[in-house]
């Protein structure tokens, strides 16, 4: 799979019905054609983690809830 490209997306919106959505480790990556990725944090340092979890990802052991900023 081609990897998207930046720019990165603080918060990706919710149209897949995935955990990923309220987590924590997650960002949104547009693609050029316009396509929004959910990109998992946790696998830029960890080579044995997905870095593009095939969604829509239903349960997750490493699942952070994502609190937003006051
Ligand atoms: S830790 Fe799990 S739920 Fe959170 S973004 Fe990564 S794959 Fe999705």
């Amino acid at each position: 799979m081609n990897e998207p490209k930046e720019p990165a997306e603080e918060r990706p919106p919710r149209q897949w019905g995935s955990r990923c959505e309220e987590c924590a480790h997650v960002r949104g990556i547009r693609s050029a054609k316009g396509s929004t990725f959910l990109m998992c944090r946790l696998g830029v340092d960890d080579p044995l983690w997905p870095k593009y979890p095939p969604q829509p990802v239903v349960s997750c052991p490493r699942f952070e809830c994502y609190v937003p900023p006051r």
